[in-house]
């Protein structure tokens, strides 16, 4: 199986399958590794240093779905990016 890259620093190889919005309420818990990930959750491929940092407590931010979230302590927030709004025709 082909290994995607980190969805948090965006170089590494992803190691891990993260699912910040559940099943565990902290967003810090859930890494499985890939394919063994809990059904009905979103999946963000990470590598293992982003791994560690996530478990550590740092604010990271990944993209899902053309929302930029941001994960501060064990909440998940979500700002949908700007560049993808789609300027009026003229
Ligand atoms: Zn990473």
């Amino acid at each position: 199986m082909a290994m995607s890259k980190c969805r948090v620093c965006k170089e590494r190889e992803a190691e891990w399958s993260w699912q910040p919005f559940g099943p565990a309420e902290d967003s810090r818990e859930t890494f499985t590794v890939p394919g063994w990930h809990y059904r009905g959750f979103a999946v963000i491929p990470v590598c293992d240093q982003c791994k560690k940092r996530i478990q550590a407590g740092a604010t990271v931010q990944f993209d899902y779905k053309r929302t930029t979230y941001t994960c501060i302590d064990d909440e998940v927030w979500g700002i949908r990016r700007v560049s993808e709004l789609v300027p009026k025709e003229r």
